[in-house]
C-alpha cells in the first residue's frame, strides 16, 4: 500500500475508529500476526480452528501499526484499532477500494489447472514492453486476492493476478474486486468437483469471471477446450480464442516435441512466429499461446514475446527437470488432478531415456465421488501410453496399480501406503539411465520423497 492513513482506511471499509490516531500512516497488510513489513495494518481473520483476533497483541508486539477488530467496541489504546462487522469482508473492501485508485490494466486468470504456470508465462511475454506486477506464491483467494491488490505499486505498468475459485460464489466476489481488463479461463477441469459437483457448474463458475471484467474488456478462451470453445464472451466483451484448432485466433501449427520441449510456429492473421519452448509438454503450447495473445492485445509484436518466452524455464515443484546421479528427475509435486497427471506423464513418455521410464503417483485429492474412477483412468491412460514402472502411493492411487495391472499386465506395478517405504524401495530400484516423474496432491508430499534424491545433486 502506498501513502494511505487509517481515515482512508475507515471510508474503505465503513469500519469506526475505537481509538488512536485516523492520521497514523499505513504501508503494509498483514494477516499473520509474526511477520510484519513495518506500518502495518494487523487484519485478524476468523478461520474455523483459530480467531486470529488473539494474536492482536503479538501483531502489535511486532510492530504492528494498526488493528481491525470484529469482537471489541470499546478501546484505549494510542494505537488505531478498526471496528468492522467481518474482519475478511473489510480485507476485501479495502482490496478493491485500493485497485479502484490503482490506474493500471489488470489480466486475470482462472481455470482449473494451469493457472500459476499460465501467470508465469503471461508475465514473462508482457515482460517484453511493462514493468510487470504478479500474483506472488498461490495467493489466488478472497483472502490473496485483495492483499494482492494492495502490493501493486504506482510504478507497476500492468499486472497479472490469479483468480482461484473452490466454491459457488468466491470467483464473482474476486473477480470483482480485481476489476480486470483481460480474463482468461485455461480450462474446465474437475478441481473442486467436490464442492462444486459437476464439470458443468464449474463451467459456469469459471465464466463469472466476467463480473469482473470492466467495459470493453477481452475474455481469452482456450480454443481447445470442448466446453470453453463453444462459448462466448457476454454481450459488450471481446472473445479471442487460443490453442491448435482452426477456431483460434491465436493458433499454434506444427506442434512437436523435441526430446519433451514444445516446438512450433504461432500464427495470428498473417503473422506467423516460430517458437521454442524451455518448458516440457504439450500443455505448455496453450500456455504459451495466451501469453503470445495477451501480449499482442497489449501491443507487443508476437517475435518479441515469443523471444521473452523462449528463455521461461518453470518454477519450483512444476514438472522441473534435474538431473541427477545419472537420473533425469521430474519433480512435478506441486499438486495433482488427472488433467496435469496426464499432462505430467506425457513429458514423462516424451523424454528420451537411456533405461527405464519410472512413474511415482500419489493420490489426486478433492475429486468427489467419482474419485476411485478418475483414479483408474490414469491407470488406462498409462495402459495406452505405457512406462516400464509404475509406484503408487496412498489408499486412492491403489485403483491407478489396478487400473494399470487389468489393462497392461506387462507393466510392472508396486503399491505403498508411507512415504518411508516407498522412499527406501526407489533407493534400492532407480539405476543410472533411470527418468522417474513424480506426480500427486500436495498433502501427499510427494515432493518430500522426491527432494531425497534431489540432494546428490
Ligand atoms: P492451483 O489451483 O493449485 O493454484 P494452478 O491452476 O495454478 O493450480 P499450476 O500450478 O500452474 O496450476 O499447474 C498445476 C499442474 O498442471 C502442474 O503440474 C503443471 O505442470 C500442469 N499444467 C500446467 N498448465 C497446464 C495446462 N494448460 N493443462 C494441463 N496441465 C497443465
Ligand atoms: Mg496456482
Amino acid at each position: 500500500m502506498e501513502h494511505i492513513t487509517v481515515k482512508e482506511i475507515l471510508e474503505a471499509t465503513g469500519g469506526r475508529l475505537l481509538c488512536g490516531s485516523a492520521d497514523t500512516p499505513l504501508d503494509h497488510l498483514s494477516i499473520d500476526s509474526r511477520t510484519m513489513k513495518g506500518n502495518d495494518l494487523f487484519v485478524p481473520l476468523v478461520g474455523e480452528k483459530v480467531d486470529a483476533h488473539r494474536f492482536i497483541g503479538q501483531a502489535f508486539d511486532n510492530g504492528a501499526a494498526a488493528t481491525f477488530t470484529s469482537e471489541h467496541d470499546v478501546m484505549d489504546d494510542n494505537r488505531p484499532w478498526i471496528r468492522v462487522a467481518d474482519t475478511k469482508r473489510a480485507l476485501q473492501a479495502l482490496g478493491a477500494w485500493y485497485r479502484r485508485r490503482l490506474n493500471l490494466p489488470l489480466v486475470g486468470i482462472t481455470g482449473s489447472v494451469g493457472k500459476t504456470t499460465t501467470r508465469e508465462m503471461v508475465a514473462c511475454a508482457l515482460s517484453a514492453k511493462y514493468r510487470v506486477y504478479k500474483t506472488p506464491a498461490n495467493h489466488n483467494s478472497q483472502v490473496g486476492v485483495p492483499i494482492t491488490m494492495t502490493e501493486i505499486s504506482s510504478q507497476d505498468e500492468i499486472g497479472v493476478i490469479e483468480l482461484g475459485m473452490s466454491e459457488p460464489g468466491e470467483l464473482t466476489i474476486i473477480a470483482n474486486i480485481a476489476q480486470i481488463q483481460m480474463a482468461v479461463i485455461t480450462n474446465i477441469g474437475i478441481t473442486h468437483i467436490e464442492q462444486l459437483g459437476s464439470r458443468e457448474n464449474i463451467f459456469r463458475e469459471k465464466l463469472s469471471i466476467q463480473d469482473g471484467l470492466t467495459e470493453h474488456g477481452i475474455l481469452f478462451l482456450n480454443g481447445d477446450d470442448d466446453l470453453l470453445k463453444k462459448t462466448t464472451a457476454r454481450e459488450g466483451f471481446q472473445t479471442i480464442y487460443y490453442g491448435t484448432g482452426e477456431n483460434c485466433h491465436y493458433r499454434a501449427v506444427d506442434v512437436h516435441l523435441e526430446n519433451g520441449y514444445p516446438v512450433f510456429t504461432a500464427v495470428c492473421g498473417e503473422e506467423r512466429v516460430p517458437v521454442r519452448l524451455k518448458v516440457m509438454g504439450s500443455h505448455n503450447v496453450a500456455n504459451a499461446m495466451v501469453s503470445l495473445a495477451v501480449a499482442s492485445v497489449c501491443g507487443i509484436p508476437m517475435r518479441d514475446a515469443a523471444e521473452r518466452l523462449a528463455e521461461f524455464t518453470g518454477f519450483k515443484n512444476r514438472q522441473q527437470i534435474y538431473h541427477v546421479g545419472g537420473m533425469t528427475i521430474i519433480d512435478d509435486t506441486y499438486n495433482a488432478s488427472p488433467v496435469s497427471m496426464k499432462a505430467g506423464l506425457e513429458v514423462l513418455n516424451s523424454i528420451e531415456v537411456s533405461r527405464a521410464r519410472v512413474a511415482v503417483l500419489a493420490d489426486m485429492k478433492e475429486l468427489g465421488p467419482d474419485s476411485p474412477r478418475f483414479h483408474y483412468e490414469i491407470g488406462t491412460y498409462i495402459a495406452e501410453n505405457p512406462v516400464d514402472k509404475v509406484a503408487v502411493l496412498g489408499e486412492l492411487a491403489k485403483e491407478i496399480a489396478r487400473g494399470v495391472r487389468e489393462q497392461a499386465p506387462g507393466i510392472r506395478v508396486y503399491e505403498f501406503m508411507d512415504r518411508e517405504s516407498l522412499t527406501q524401495w526407489l533407493k534400492t530400484e532407480l539405476r543410472e539411465g533411470d527418468t522417474v516423474l513424480f506426480k500427486g496432491s500436495n498433502s501427499m508430499e510427494l515432493g518430500k520423497v522426491a527432494a531425497v534424491f534431489l540432494e546428490k545433486q
